[in-house]
Formats: C-alpha cells, structure tokens, sequence
C-alpha cells in the first residue's frame, strides 16, 4: 500500500522528491543515495545512512514511480589504520585503496572491503532493502569519471577559491563523511571513510582536487608537482621516492578528493535524494561545501539531503563483542527481528535521536511493537502510527517474514533462560502456555524464539540468568511458619487446574487472597499488596534461590508441575 501523503515524514520526503525530479528531469528514474565505507566494521549507527533514503524510496515505489537506491561503496578510500584485533603487520598497506589491502587472516574474502562489505549486504537483504551497489574502486579504474576529472582539473582554480571560504586553520579535523559514530564513546571505533582527514588537495606546486595512488608502491604517499591542461601530463612524487608523470586522460589510478568527489558523484548519478551525518551541518562540512561546488562548478543541483542524528546502542554486552566492540547491523538482526528493527528507524524522524535496545529495554520495545500490532489489526492505529508500521513490516516488493505465533519477546525470554536452550523442554512451556490453542511445533514460534535464545545466551549477563534449583532448600522449608506453609499448599492445591499461562497468573494472585479471607477476585489493597509480594519472594526463593526471576506464571509453567511439587512441599 502507498501511504497518503502527509501521514509521516517518509511520505512529507517522498512527495518531495517526487517533485523535485520531476522539476530535473520529468519521467525519469529517481535516484535515492547513500553511502558506506567498508573500512572496517560497518556500525550499526551507520544504517541510518541506509534506511532513511530507503523508506523514502520505498515510499516513491509504493506510489508507482520508478526508483533506485544506489548505495555507494566507498572502497577506493585509503586504509587509514589498522583496527585493534589485527595483525600489525597490516600497516603496510596504510594508504593503500581498501579493495588492495588482504583481508583479514581467515577471511575468504578477496581483498579489506570485501569482507566488510560481505555482512552487511546479508544484512540489507534480510532487512528487505533493495539498492544497486557500486564500487568506487570499479567506477574509478574503469575509467568511467575521466570527463569529470580532466573537468575538475580545469576548473581547480574555482574549487580551491570556493575551498578557500571554508578553510580554517584546523584543516584536515573535519569530521569523517557520512559516518555516523553511534556515541562518543564509541566514534574512536567508527572511523570513517579515508576522506575524513584527508587534506583537501592544496600543495606546494598549486591546487590538484585529484590524488594518484603510487605506482610502485600503490599508496597515496604522493604530491602532485605539477599538471598541463592540453596534454592532461600529471607529474607526482611519492614518499616510497618514485615519481613518475602520467596522462590523466589514460590515468585510472587516483581518486578525486573527498569534498570534490561527492558532489561529482551528485552529478554523474543524478542523486535527488541524499542524507548526511549531523556533523555536515557544521559551516565547511562536505555537504555545505559540495553544494556550492555542484552549483557553481559541476552546474547541477545539490540532493535534498536531510541530516540524521546519531543512533545509539544501549547494553550491549561486551562479551559478545568479537568485533572489537562495535555492534554491526548482523548483531542487531541475530537478537531481532528485520520488521522491528525497520520500525525503529520509520518512527522516527531523521533528526530525532534513539537508541537501540541490547540489554532488558529490548522486553518493553518488544511489547510496544506488539500492542502495535493488535492496534492495527482492530484498527485502531493512529495515521502515523500505521504508516510506521507497514513500512516495518514490508516493502514494495513485499511483506517481510513473520512469526506465525508471536508469543510474547519476554515470555520466549523467560522459557528459553529456564529450559537453558534444551528444545524439547521448551517445546513443553511453549505448549503449556495456552492449552485451549496449544502450540505444536517451535517453528511456529520462529524466528522470533531464535532472536529471544540469542538475546538471552549472549546478552544477559550469567548472574541475572535463571538456575532451577535441582533439590528442595530443606532448611528454609523448614524454618516456614503456619501462614507460609498454608500458602504453598493453597497453590499446589491449584496448579494442576490452573495449568495454562493465564489461569496460573489468577492462581498465583489469589492465594494471599484467600489466605486473607478474601473472594478470588477482590480487589488489591495495600496490605494485600505486601502480602503477595511477599508470597512471589518466597516461591522465587524455593524455586531458584533468588528474591526475583522471570515471571511467576512463565516460571512455573517452565519448571513443570512436577518439579514445583518437589521444590516447594512443605
Ligand atoms: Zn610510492
């Protein structure tokens, strides 16, 4: 479905950039950009770079336009530095194009960027999100921006003078293009594409917005010393001491510099649509300076190109960190699902910050997507609220998988933390749950029991998982009063008739207050209240050793009737 207008800021850009290509170039192929360097681990926080110009190309799809989401791969960018974790002996290649630098040792992946690349393109796919890929490296050494280089060339006089205005005296500190660092604590991971503290092309010989790659030695150690306009003879010295001069119009072996390569690509692919890390608000930064230079230079428009905010991450667990701490998009995806990770991103507005649940908070985001759920099924979702929806659940192309039974995030928490992953044990809870509408199999519950078994095993920590006690504790069963000891029988008493996740949770409230002389379904006061608190705290005691635990009805339904006999008679 095409969502009208107005409903939310996907549709608000949509109708934009609708009308923007229409004004550029009526009836062609809309273009949507993004883009990602692959040098190291693609963050999570940089997904935002991805899926807000895909839902708003998704939205220009749903309405029947044609639209594609390029996502350009900054790979042509030098290696910069060498990630904790790898072998030291890669600094050899700093400065190298990322797709000349090996992979990593047991990767099976050509070169650097295809193995960083690799996880996430799974990732975007399980995500639904359809883009046309491009590799800077193939655009460069093909050949293919010889025109807008020789042109860049020409006119370096006017880019340096436009350069000029935004220069200030910490040049080089600008922050990196388009990467976004998820906090503060985290940007020392994130560093972005070789652009960030690339100089901006000035040396001693003059201005060159163009950078060879050494041939000798392949880095881009090199200053250009000088260049002639009729023949395109390019002469550079490198630090390896090679020099050597070129023909620009044969040369396929250097790269335009990042603040004059953005706003060429603008160009060469027509891109009426991309957004940009909040730190390209600052004056100088590569959006505000590509859009002068695409204007008064290239002669072309700058994209509508809104700016994000950071996204961050809350918890995640280091333990399961084998990629130097930084969570990828494959992370997120192995402990939720696609549908619930693209609605935290449509909610939102671009400049609106959030965060990405790992640790407890992921139970509650759980429940809020599910009451969504039911809110749109009864239909009684708000506009936006709909809108945010069917674009989490789906995409033009299609609807996503789903869960054919979704039981409750934290209920498949709480059975898998006590079955401790044992299939059969779970299969048993699962089926408990709902006698009247038994679950059968587990993959009904899947793939949403797989992301809750992994939430569990990786993110929370062992001293907050849940142990069943194997023997009765004998010494506080027998240290138990009167009032205690009556209330144990009043729920065994009950358990087997109660045996269903609701019938159990009446069960487990009633019994302070029958104990209190009260009808089943009285109405809580305060005392009754302490009581039942009091009565929980002793049946987590007896059960798992602990004042607290998952909840009382998952609890017993995991333990089993048996086992609960056996743990709590006194
Ligand atoms: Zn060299």
């Amino acid at each position: 479905m095409a969502v009208s207008s107005e409903t939310d800021w996907v549709s608000r850009f949509a109708d934009e950039v609708i009308a923007e290509a229409e004004r550029r170039a009526p009836g062609k192929t809309i273009v949507c950009a993004s883009g990602l360097s692959p040098s190291g681990p693609i963050h999570l926080g940089n997904l935002r770079e991805v899926m807000t110009p895909h839902l708003v190309a998704d939205e220009i799809r749903r309405r029947g336009y044609e639209c594609v989401h390029i996502i350009s791969w900054d790979d042509y960018d030098r290696f910069r530095k060498v990630p904790a974790g790898i072998d030291p002996a890669w600094a050899e290649h700093i400065g190298k194009p990322l797709t000349s630098v090996p992979a990593p040792h047991g990767s099976p992946y050509a070169n650097w960027a295809e193995h960083f690349k690799a996880p996430m393109i799974a990732a975007l796919a399980e995500m639904g999100i359809e883009f046309h890929g491009i590799s800077q490296t193939e655009r460069y050494t093909s050949g293919a921006y010889r025109e807008q280089i020789l042109f860049a060339m020409r006119e370096r006089e006017r880019i340096d003078a436009i350069l000029a205005q935004y220069r200030t005296k910490d040049k080089g500190a600008s922050p990196a293009p388009r990467q976004t660092p998820v906090d503060e604590a985290e940007a020392a991971a994130v560093e972005g594409s070789g652009a960030a503290t690339e100089d901006d092309g000035s040396a001693a010989a003059g201005y060159f917005p163009y950078k060879p790659y050494c041939s000798a030695c392949e880095r881009d150690l090199t200053t250009v010393t000088s260049y002639d306009d009729e023949t395109t003879e390019l002469a550079y010295t490198c630090v390896c001491g090679f020099s050597e001069v070129v023909r620009l119009s044969e040369h396929n072996r250097g790269k335009l510099v990042w603040k004059v390569d953005w706003p060429m690509r603008w160009q060469y692919e027509g891109v009426v649509f991309e957004p940009s890390g909040v730190d390209h608000s600052s004056p100088g930064s590569s959006f505000i300076v590509g859009g002068q230079i695409i204007r008064d230079v290239f002669g072309g428009d700058q994209p509508i190109g809104p700016m994000y905010a950071f996204v961050g991450i809350s918890g995640m667990a280091k333990m399961s960190s084998s990629k130097g701490g930084v969570p990828t998009p494959a992370d997120a995806l192995e402990i939720m699902e696609a549908p619930l990770l693209r609605w935290l991103y449509a909610r939102r507005k671009p400049n609106q910050s959030f965060k990405i649940a790992f640790d407890q908070e992921i139970q509650r985001l759980y429940d809020e997507w599910d009451a969504l759920a039911r809110k749109v099924a009864d239909g009684t979702a708000l506009p936006a609220d709909l809108a945010a929806h069917a674009r989490a659940i789906g995409t033009a192309a299609g609807p996503l998988p789903t869960t054919p039974r979704p039981v409750p995030y934290r209920t498949l928490a709480s059975v898998v933390d006590v079955a401790a992953g044992d299939p059969e044990q779970t299969l048993r809870i699962l089926r408990d749950l709902d006698p009247a509408d038994p679950i059968e199999s587990l993959d009904e519950t899947r793939p949403r029991l797989d992301r809750a078994t992994h939430w569990v095993t990786t993110q929370v920590p062992v001293e907050q998982r849940t142990r069943v006690r194997d023997e009765p504790d004998a010494e506080l069963l027998a240290s138990l009063g009167d009032a205690e000891r009556e209330s144990l029988r009043l729920l065994l008493e009950g358990i087997d008739e109660h045996w269903s996740l609701e019938a159990l949770t009446t069960l487990v409230y009633s019994v302070p207050k029958l104990q209190a002389g009260l009808p089943a379904d009285a109405k809580p006061t305060p005392e009754l209240k302490v009581a039942q608190r009091e009565f929980f705290a002793l049946l987590y005691r007896l059960l798992v050793g602990r004042d607290t635990g998952p909840r009382l009805p998952t609890l017993l339904l995991a333990v089993g009737a048996g086992r609960v006999r056996k743990l709590l008679d006194a």
